[in-house]
This record gives C-alpha cells, structure tokens and sequence, in this order.
C-alpha cells in the first residue's frame, strides 16, 4: 500500500513535469511503455538578437544590413533596426546573418543511421538495396534512434522544420516512436504515417493505426502535425517502393481526408499526375516528390489544382539523366509552389546551403539566364516556400512579427565565407552547416556557438552506431 502510494505521487510529478513541456497523457503512457524519460528542452525566454544583418524573407519588413529581432515566449515581437528590450537577454549577433530556420519539406529520417552501409559506388549497397533488406527489421527502439540522430544533424546544420516521410511504420508504436523522437529534439515540423517496407501493394496501410496516431498525437502545441505518405501510384513496371492500384489510393486518401491530414507522394519514373487529375483526387492538400518528368499540361493542371512540388536537388542530381532533370525552372514558370528537401540523411549530409548550390548549378548548367534565378530566390525557395508547402506560413517561414521564433545565425567571420559580399551571395556561394552559429525553433535555442544545448552528441551517436549494428545483424547484411 506505501509502496503504491510512492509510485503513485512519482507518476503524478512525472506528469505534471512533462505537462509543463507540453506532452498528451496518452504520449506519457506510451513514453512509460518504451521506458524512456523525454529531456526537458530549454525555457522560452526573452532576447534580443542585436546587430546582425537580417534577411526577413518578408517584403513588409524588408532587409536590414544591421538591426535586432525580439523574441519573448516563443514569439517573434518586433524586427528593426534598432529595438529597445531592456528586461531581454542579449545575443550579439555583429557578424552574423539572421534568416528564417531552413525548411526541409521531405527526408525519410528513419533511415538516417543506415550512411554506415549504404555505398554510393556499389549498387547492391545502395539506398534501395539497403533500405529495403533492413527496412522489415526495424523495432520501434530503431526507428526512435535514427530520427534523434537525423533530426540532431538536420538541427545542426540549421533546419528548424522537417517533413519526415515515415514509410516505413511497421505498426502504430513505430510511428508513436518517430513522434517521440522528433518532439524530444525539439524541431517543428510534420510526420507523414505511412505504409511499412515490403508491404504488399493490394494492402492499405493501416488506417486504425492512423487514427490512433492522431487521436493522440493531434493537434498538440503547434510544433507537430500529421499527414500520410503514399506508395507510388501509375504504370512504372519497376517500382522502388511499391506501386499501388487506384483502389488503394482511395482508400488511404479518404482515410487522411476524412481527418483533414495532407497528402504527400512520391513521382519516381513515369508521372501520375494526368491519371491522379483524371480521377478526381488532386487538391491543395497534396505534395508530390522529384519533380523530373511532368509535362506542360501537369504543370499547368498542379498550378489549377494547387498543389506543391518538393524538390531535392542533391540526391535528383545523382540520377541518371533518363530519369530526367529537375524542372525547377518550368514549375516556377507554371507558377506550381515549389520547396526544398534533402530526402534522406543516409547517402549524403543535411545541407541546405549545398542544396540550394547545387540547384543553382543545374539551373544555369541547363537553363541560364532564359530564367533569371537570384541567390535571394533560392533563399525564398529554402525558407518561406517550405512553409507554404508545409501549409504553416502562418507561424514560420519569415522573420513576421507574430509569428513564431524559428531563427538561425550564421557567422560571416569564418574562413570559408570572408570576407563576405551580400549575404544572399555569401550563403548561396560559400555556407557550410558549420557556420550555423545558433539555432532557435518556437523560441527555443537549441543550437548555440555550433554546440547542442539540450542534446549529448555522445548519446546520439551510441544510440544510433548501436542500432545500426543490431539492424546489420538482424537482417544478416555482411
Ligand atoms: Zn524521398
């Protein structure tokens, strides 16, 4: 009995410690299931970021070579040149550029730790071969380490928002760990529940799981939403992850309509849009990935119907040309929204600098000045556009006052980037994730002087150099 009531009164301070960061009851229960206490992350405060050259992403506030932002509760307060605070905290940011958190609109975290077996100059080692043989392998415990370790390299090089496209939820418990780990680096973004590897093509995902997730995940303090991934869709006769036939696409669609959740898919190999238009199921609630082989008539049909292409230009650029080119220069033509992603953490870094570098090569390598692209676009591309996409401009994407504080610096000091020009140039031309100086999401600094602020790096890594192993042993990969 004085026992019960001692494990009572801890459950109850438990719960009342993790309410305060903003945890459901029924997260704390599955958190107690997996046996795994949640770090608490760093107060929001009140600050001042003083005398950094800031790019707001917002036309109404506009640049300023020199000026401030406050943040108090979260919240950005004010952008200006110069902003009385005299209760804030002071960050001096002189030599550094304040920009918008980067917004990486598509990556597969679940495969992050998986770089130790992937080869990129041996094709039976590669992403495909990898994650497919290791895929079915996976505990929840596996998918929880590889997010952590991806989503800390992705808040390292300066994200603040993530689409993680989960496909490989073997059951709702992996899907609640994906969310547990993307909730306990502190990152906003979206979680797309989706299908398990190797499932069979005439099977729905399951949709009660679906449904669990959301009831208990949703909607919660505005850091996490949720939509569904699909399998692809169309006449490929060699699918990379499946290829389902229409019926299924219906019934997993509705299933996520019906709980107001977006859409995303994939568009490897010859496109579906023509056919997915035909049967009445493209809307603003869709995004679709790679955007390499669309015809004038489906640019012209995704800008009626609204819907996004994510482009992802480091790994798109490793295709063969038959698998086409990027059209990031016709989708902006078309008018289609466009966005930034890096798709997976297993075959190269998270860069977003990188990223944006290697879509500006391509586009003056195929289109030049036909279509005038400026560094400041791609900038646009990388910040705001992913919240549009994401559907959440209305709290991130730009330094607005109101919306929330997802704020990076980078430092122009370094060597690689001075002595910088204009900062657009200079983030474009010559950044590095390890110039991301500090990095702040929801008011939170998470990211500070390059080093992680609620996060043992050393932890991470064993997490994720742990499960690897074990994964590589399950699945007898030699
Ligand atoms: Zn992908």
């Amino acid at each position: 009995m004085h026992q019960s009531k001692i494990d009572r009164r801890t459950v109850l301070k438990t719960a009342a410690a993790l309410a305060t960061i903003g945890l459901a009851p029924a997260t704390l229960r599955a958190q107690a299931i997996a046996g795994r206490a949640a770090k608490a992350l760093p107060a929001r405060g009140e600050f001042v970021i003083r005398g950094a050259t800031i790019l707001s992403m917002d036309s109404g506030v506009g640049d300023f070579v020199r000026g401030d932002v406050h943040v108090r509760d979260g919240s950005i307060v004010a952008v200006a040149a110069e902003i009385a605070a005299p209760t804030a905290t002071v960050i001096d940011a002189r030599g550094m550029i304040c920009l918008p958190g980067f917004i990486d609109t598509h990556v597969h975290l679940w495969t992050s730790a998986l770089r130790a077996v992937i080869r990129m100059d041996d094709p039976k080692a590669g992403y495909f071969p990898v994650t497919n043989r290791l895929g079915p392998h996976y505990t929840p415990d596996d998918s929880y380490r590889n997010v952590r370790v991806g989503l800390a390299e992705a808040l390292s090089a300066g994200a603040t928002t993530v689409h993680n496209w989960a496909h490989n939820v073997r059951s709702p418990e992996h899907a609640d760990a994906e969310l547990r780990g993307m909730r306990d680096i502190g990152l906003r973004g979206r979680f797309s529940y989706g299908p398990a590897q190797n499932m069979p093509n005439d099977q729905p995902m399951d949709l009660d799981g679906l449904a669990k997730i959301n009831r208990e995940w949703m909607p919660n303090d505005g850091l996490l939403t949720l939509g569904i991934n699909s399998r692809n869709v169309g006449s490929d006769p060699n699918p990379l992850r499946g290829n389902v036939p229409l019926e299924i696409v219906r019934k997993e669609w509705g299933a996520a309509r019906a709980l107001g959740l977006p859409i995303t898919l994939h568009t490897s190999g010859p496109s579906p849009i023509t056919y997915l238009n035909d049967a009445g199921l493209l809307g603003p609630d869709v995004q679709l990935v790679h955007p390499l082989l669309t015809t004038a008539e489906e640019r012209r049909i995704l800008k009626e119907r609204g819907v996004s292409y994510s482009t992802s230009p480091v790994g798109e650029a490793r295709r063969p040309a038959s698998a086409g080119f990027i059209q990031f220069a016709e989708l902006l033509e078309a008018g289609v929204k466009v966005s930034l992603s890096t798709d997976n953490a297993s075959s190269y870094s998270f860069d977003y600098f990188a990223a944006m570098r290697m879509l500006y090569a391509l586009h003056q390598h195929r289109v030049g000045q036909r279509v005038p692209l400026s560094a400041k676009r791609l900038v646009q591309l990388a910040t705001l556009d992913g919240a549009i996409d994401l559907g959440v401009a209305d709290r991130t994407g730009s330094l607005t006052p109101g919306k929330r504080a997802d704020i990076i610096l980078v430092r122009t000091g370094d060597i690689n980037l001075a002595p910088a020009g204009t900062p657009y140039e200079a983030l474009v031309g010559f950044a590095q994730p390890r110039n991301v100086d500090t990095v702040i999401v929801d008011g939170r600094i998470l990211l500070r002087a390059g080093r992680f602020t609620a996060l043992d790096h050393a932890e991470v890594l064993k997490e994720a150099t742990d499960t690897v192993n074990a994964l590589r042993t399950r699945a007898n990969w030699t």
